[in-house]
């Protein structure tokens, strides 16, 4: 039977497989990107809002979770975000800074997703979606691909199948797989970019106060996150705890404080002083949401007077509002995790090309590789630096 031949074939048409796509196209490689979904690119859709938060006008290694930290670096020095900038403002497309230098495009994800499309038209990538893959080996120097509508082969494999995160949009552990089958070591996945889960009494607790949101600090053991958290009827969310889950291991505290930036124990002696027959929760309530400081009045004092509190009851309040410390039971897992932790090991990947050391020809890239970045642009930027560099080497 014959088989289609290109010189690239790239398995996922999401934001890293598509953008390697793109420069393998540039350098005039025939190039073939294979998808299982209806639909490429559908990550980028739903990003930031679907506004997508493209990249961090901070990108910085430290910004990246690997066990090997210095793996990224190469990557993303040799494609860096001022690149993409540059890209998306020559595109035309609007885009505004929120907040700790995330950028967003002003109207919709889907401008990026037409940047990116458009410019595998122009450099004659061919797409090839609601495609199956079943097998892939390889011969000498070829790779073949079996998939549900006929046979495959090509020098170059880009592998660019993501992680675990949402499978209900299409993600399958099926780079892990085939890394596997080619002798590739994968680092454990586990969801990451998630919100945290808690059980019995803490857990009614949160319920109650599901929908308030402050900003506070989260901090793991090893690193603390200052940012919106959210209560939810499951547990917290808001962008600090999303931070601090990919850091977070199962079994651990976390600390957590609701008054990022406030000294409480001097406002509260400070309200004993000057209002001391107001209640405890409308002390509270100046520096915290009402049905928060509610449930701190309930949880330690009561409804007193302020004048009532000894001032080791108020270094007692102020530890239950700064220094709160909680043992999530677990986190929303795959199902609402942004991202995977963890993928194929970078040992034995090439930083500076994403080849495998010990199979010429075959590269990953994107998400599906142990390399996550933070909140807030980061793993977008991660799938465009390791698609570039795979693609000018492919
Ligand atoms: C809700 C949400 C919001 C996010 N927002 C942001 C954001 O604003 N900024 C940011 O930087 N990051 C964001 N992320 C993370 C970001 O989307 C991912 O890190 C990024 O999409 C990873 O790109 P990728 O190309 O490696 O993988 P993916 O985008 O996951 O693409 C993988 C592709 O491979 C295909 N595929 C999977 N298995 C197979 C198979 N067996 N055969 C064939 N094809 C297969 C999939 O259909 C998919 O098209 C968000 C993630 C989620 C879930």
């Amino acid at each position: 039977m014959s088989s289609e031949n290109y010189d690239v074939i790239v398995l996922g048409a999401g934001a890293a497989g598509l953008f390697s796509a793109i420069e393998a196209g540039k350098r005039g490689r025939s190039v073939c990107v294979i998808d299982h979904s209806k639909k490429p690119a559908e990550k980028i859709r739903i990003s930031g809002g679907g506004r997508c938060n493209f990249t961090n006008v901070n990108v910085h290694p430290s910004r990246f979770i690997s066990q090997n930290p210095h793996f990224c670096k190469s990557a993303l020095k040799q494609y860096t975000q001022h690149d993409f900038i540059a890209r998306v403002e020559e595109r035309g497309i609007e885009y505004h800074e929120k907040t700790l230098g995330q950028l967003f495009c002003d109207k919709s994800a889907k401008e990026i997703i037409d940047m990116l499309l458009d410019d595998c038209e122009t450099n004659k990538v061919d797409i090839k979606l609601n495609t199956q893959v079943l097998d892939v080996s390889k011969r000498d120097t070829e790779f073949y691909i079996k998939t549900n509508s006929g046979g495959m082969h090509c020098e170059s494999l880009i592998v660019a199948t993501g992680g675990l995160s949402i499978p209900k949009m299409g993600a399958t552990p099926f780079a892990y797989e085939l890394a596997k089958q080619f002798g590739l070591k994968i680092i454990d996945p586990r969801p990451g970019l998630v919100p945290f889960t808690f059980g019995g009494e803490l857990l009614e607790q949160m319920s109650e106060l599901s929908g308030v949101s402050v900003n506070s600090r989260m901090d793991t053991g090893q690193v603390a996150f200052e940012e919106a958290l959210l209560f939810t009827h499951r547990g917290l969310s808001g962008p600090v705890s999303l931070q601090a889950s990919s850091y977070w291991q199962l079994g651990n505290e976390i600390e957590v404080d609701l008054a990022l930036g406030v000294d409480v124990l001097e406002l509260l002696k400070e309200g004993r002083k000057s209002a001391p027959k107001r209640q405890l929760s409308s002390i509270l309530e100046g520096f915290l949401p009402s049905r928060l400081a509610q449930m701190i009045a309930d949880q330690t004092f009561g409804e007193v007077r302020m004048a009532d509190l000894s001032n080791a009851k108020l270094e007692d309040i102020a530890k239950r509002v700064s220094n709160w410390r909680l043992k999530p039971v677990g986190t929303e897992g795959y199902r609402t995790a942004e991202v995977t932790i963890g993928g194929i090991d970078t040992n034995d990947l090439s930083s500076k090309t994403m080849e495998a050391k010990e199979v010429p020809g075959l590269f990953f890239i994107g998400e599906a590789v142990d390399v996550t970045g933070w909140l807030g642009g980061y793993n977008f930027q991660w799938a465009w630096s390791s698609g570039y560099v795979a693609g000018l080497n492919a």
